[in-house]
């Protein structure tokens, strides 16, 4: 056993938790929630204490269907609202998401088991997604009329698509949501969403507390299954786009679906982050940059800081530092003051997370810290970090999507943006170095949607986030979503 191996953590946990207030029960169609037209249901556990919260509807196709219809009544009287009037409604939707802050938070919190500051982060979030969307719904415009053909006059334009089909993750169940409903309806497209099976509270809770702002029809929420509620929303004709935030693989379960009716998709995927670490860099804030967004939401995080490249001549001073700054992170439940990570969503991703670390065994690479469950209830796993990596090993290539971090050496920048490139992903990286040339050449040899220098998993509403490659295509933030879901028409007038 290695050093490091001997540091062993437990599970802060708080004496009492809030209780959290739950959405209704059923689906939310036309405006009010309804009965689903199956009696099944699915519990939804809390994972940081094993308890069943509450049950929500398994739902059907025929729910779909129905949600559909209403989202397809209401795209008319939608579309032709002003951005003004539009943009209203998302301030009005950013304003009752703060006013309910605290029952979002610990709802969210409850279903997720993350700790209370990453709950506060995600609304904090969702509530700036709808409030900028409100602004950008505005601003959105396009060229101003001209003549390219003689005697015609040439007009652009940008229309909604129509309905929406939207599926979301449970990594973080609301905001995820604010990023597709917010630019959705900014772009005057009406919508059905369906949220992850495993964390579909909060999305619901908005439901019910912006029911009588938002015009009936307009915003529909299905609960149920990804191979039923999500397939029927990809395949159905009367979804005009499908937008996913979700694994590869569902990405390219819904993509196929969607091909039967020629809809637009819009793939929001995995991602395995490189952080490319050179001889030069500030190593300490790189060791705490990786600390950060490495196990931010206990690295259950599509942009995860997750896969470091470090030149070989600091690779020692580099893991050093990394390994202390892992070794001192707070695993907690929500309420704990000081948990800086949480538990793992389910049990079936805590499993999924643990059979990764024991392949990591199999194949002989070094564990430096943690690597192991944590005892007691909950679903804890210790924040791990995984040495000796050599090129091409399975850890550098497949998403974990835990608390888990590898580190490899390189010799040469060429060999380092070679390998950082070695994957089937394309969503983030970061370059971490004091040399002014190479913060400006790396990143635009590497096939990531987006690049930090020096910095890792900082997100700005107003830029774009999303991927390239096997991390799917498709824009969410910024003016690029409104962009991405809403139509280019050209009128052309004959003045001769
Ligand atoms: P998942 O793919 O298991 O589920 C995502 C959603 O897809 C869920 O609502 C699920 O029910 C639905 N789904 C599953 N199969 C489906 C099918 N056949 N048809 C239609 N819908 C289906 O992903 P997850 O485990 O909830 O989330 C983690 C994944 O999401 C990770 O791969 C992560 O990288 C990715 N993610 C990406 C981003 C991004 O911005 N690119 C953000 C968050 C999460």
């Amino acid at each position: 056993m290695t050093t490091a191996e001997k540091t062993s953590f437990t599970v802060h946990r708080a004496q009492s938790a809030p209780a959290p207030s739950l959405p209704p029960f059923g689906q939310f169609i036309r405006g009010k929630f309804v009965p689903s037209t199956s009696s099944e249901t699915a519990d939804v556990v809390n994972p940081a204490t094993e308890e069943v919260l509450t049950q929500v509807p398994a739902g059907t196709a025929e729910d779909v269907d129905a949600a559909v219809a209403a989202a397809v009544a209401a795209k008319a009287s939608w579309a032709a609202t002003t951005p003004r009037d539009r943009s209203a409604v998302l301030l009005k939707i950013a304003d009752i998401i703060e006013k309910n802050r605290e029952t979002f938070e610990t709802l969210e919190s409850a279903d997720t088991g993350k700790p209370a500051a990453v709950a506060e982060d995600d609304i904090s979030s969702a509530i700036d997604t709808f409030r900028f969307s409100a602004g950008a719904a505005r601003a959105f415009s396009t060229l101003g009329a001209d003549d390219y053909a003689e005697n015609h006059t040439s007009v652009i334009h940008r229309e909604p698509v129509g309905v929406v089909g939207v599926i979301t993750p449970w990594n973080y169940p609301l905001l995820m949501a604010a990023w597709k409903i917010a630019p959705v309806l900014g772009a005057g497209n009406t919508l059905v969403l369906k949220p992850s099976e495993q964390t579909p509270l909060t999305t619901l809770k908005l439901a019910e507390l912006i029911a009588d702002e938002v015009p009936a029809g307009v915003v529909n929420i299905v609960t149920g299954p990804g191979r039923v509620v999500g397939n029927r929303l990809s395949e159905h004709p009367g979804v005009d786009l499908v937008a996913i935030t979700g694994s590869v693989g569902s990405g390219q379960k819904v993509a196929a679906s969607a091909a039967a009716s020629v809809k637009r998709v819009h793939l929001e995927l995995g991602g395995k982050a490189p952080v490319v670490v050179f001889d030069d860099a500030d190593l300490e804030a790189a060791a705490k940059g990786v600390r950060s967004a490495g196990f931010w939401n206990g690295g259950q995080e599509c942009g995860a800081a997750c896969r470091v490249l470090v030149h070989e001549s600091v690779a020692e001073k580099f893991t050093e530092l990394l390994v202390r700054e892992i070794s001192e992170i707070t695993v907690g439940t929500p309420g704990a003051d000081d948990a800086e990570i949480g538990s793992m969503i389910s049990k079936a991703h805590y499993e999924r997370v643990l059979a990764a670390l024991e392949d990591v065994r199999k194949d002989g690479l070094t564990i430096a810290v943690g690597g192991n469950a944590i005892e007691g209830q909950g679903y804890f796993i210790e924040p791990t970090v995984v040495t000796n990596v050599p090129a091409g090993a399975p850890i550098t290539s497949n998403e974990i999507f835990g608390p888990v971090v590898s580190v490899e050496t390189f010799s040469t920048d060429e060999e380092a943006v070679a390998r950082a490139n070695e994957t089937i992903y394309g969503l983030a990286a970061s370059v971490w170095t004091k040399d002014s040339a190479r913060s400006l050449t790396v990143p635009r040899k590497l096939d990531f949607g987006t690049v930090w220098v020096n910095s890792h998993l900082v997100i700005a509403t107003e830029m774009p986030w999303g991927g390239f490659k096997g991390s799917g295509y498709g824009r969410d933030l910024s003016s690029y979503a409104l962009d991405d879901f809403s139509r280019t028409k050209h009128v052309m007038y004959n003045r001769g």
